[in-house]
């Protein structure tokens, strides 16, 4: 007889995204209404940059001649892409780290949701309300124990540190789905936090390329002894429009360690260069030389043209809503904005009024969580005409 891994049946149902695509099918189907604005998604929609394209066609002429064919390659990543990494993402910024501390990979999704497999079960994990679903599930699956950090209006999203102990905490900042910010002070009291009791800080930085305030850390080693005990993801997804590409990359320093039931220091960059040699194969040589090419200079500034795209919607988004009377929150450094419904009307309700009466989607903010109910999720990742046409549509309608 098989046994299912029972943990599973513990996980909730995960249709949120199923469940607008259902509702706007429904709402097009019985109004005859077909041209509906997504300000929902979540993906990207500029076009990979030329500097990318550039190398992955010149990848791809190395792969069809034997000599300089490749096949398989490292585990953890060619080394110009890892040491591309450490140049231009740390030592620019003075941060030490060596590149056999750099684990490339396929996209942040699969080294958030896998990097709790080399920490004990009965670690108790700290997630921010609303969350990134992925470090919840990925922990329901293992059957550890999830306490919630609430992230409100009144602590201004910052989550405040835990009344009961926990060993790992998990942050996402910029933060999706609030589009809010960490600033250093903030951080430096997790990273405190976590050296007082022993716990890790899995942080999650695949917004970091939207900051534009100063006083917000684009990495977690900006902190003092962070080194010690945080392991940090980053993703070429929302900052290069690598989302059908793939790649991305996770830091583990050295001096990352956890404790056996016997006391005995363990550390983790070893366990992990062990776990990614037996389950994973690498990332495709093609997408790893497109990432190479992203620190390029003209890499660089045409991801950064990218980027203000975005950002120029957001900032748009934010004026346009808080003139028409809505609390905004984020959407300065990071693609999301985080809008509450007026009169506290719960997410589903102003999700269905908004596709109704403005024909626009958005994301309803429980979705992510509980704490999340009564707000709703808008992204500056569409069209920029498109945006201004979905604004022009919430203001119509609120000022009819
Ligand atoms: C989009 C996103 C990622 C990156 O996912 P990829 O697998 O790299 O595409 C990671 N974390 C968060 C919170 C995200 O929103």
């Amino acid at each position: 007889m098989a046994f299912v891994n029972e943990n599973f049946l513990k996980l909730s149902d995960n249709y949120l995204f199923a469940d607008i695509a259902k509702r706007v099918r429904e709402f097009k189907a019985e109004s005859g209404v077909e041209d509906v604005i997504s300000l929902g998604i979540g993906d990207v929609t500029q076009p990979l940059c030329e500097a990318a394209v550039k190398a992955i066609h010149d990848a791809a002429a190395e792969m069809s001649v034997a000599s300089t064919f490749r096949g398989y390659g490292p585990e953890q990543g060619y080394d110009f892409l890892r040491e591309a990494i450490v140049m231009g993402d740390f030592m620019s910024r003075g941060i030490k780290i060596g590149v056999d501390e750099v684990f490339v990979n396929d996209g942040a999704k699969s080294d958030t949701g896998n990097f709790q497999e080399i920490v004990g079960k009965d670690n108790i994990i700290a997630l921010t309300d609303p969350v990134y679903p992925v470090y919840m599930d990925s922990n329901i699956m293992a059957g550890r124990r999830v306490v919630k950090l609430p992230c409100l209006v009144d602590n201004g999203f910052v989550p405040e540190l835990p009344e009961e102990h926990v060993d790992v905490i998990y942050l996402c900042y910029p933060n999706n789905p609030t589009g809010t910010v960490l600033k250093k002070d903030d951080l430096r009291k997790w990273v405190d936090y976590a050296i007082e009791h022993g716990s890790l800080i899995f942080y999650d930085a695949a917004y970091e390329a939207f900051i534009s305030n100063d006083d917000v850390p684009h990495s977690i080693y900006e902190i003092d002894g962070a080194e010690r005990v945080a392991v940090e993801f980053h993703s070429f997804s929302k900052t290069a429009g690598f989302t059908g590409v793939r790649c991305g990359y996770t830091v583990v320093p050295k001096e990352v360690t956890a404790v056996t039931a016997s006391g005995k220091r363990v550390r983790l960059n070893p366990l992990w260069n062990r776990r990614q040699s037996t389950k994973f194969n690498g990332t495709s040589y093609l997408s790893q030389r497109a990432a190479e090419a992203v620190y390029s200079p003209e890499g660089r500034e045409q991801t950064r043209a990218a980027i203000e795209y975005y950002m120029r919607n957001a900032s748009i988004m934010g004026d346009v809503l808080r003139e028409l009377g809505f609390d905004v929150y984020g959407g300065e450094d990071a693609p999301y904005l985080w809008v509450k419904t007026p009169e506290n009307v719960d997410s589903w309700s102003f999700f269905d009024r908004l596709l109704r009466k403005a024909h626009v989607v958005c994301t309803p903010g429980v979705g992510f969580g509980q704490c999340g109910d009564g707000f709703v999720r808008l992204t500056a990742f569409g069209q920029h005409e498109q945006t201004l046409e979905a604004l022009r549509r919430v203001r119509e309608w609120l000022e009819r």
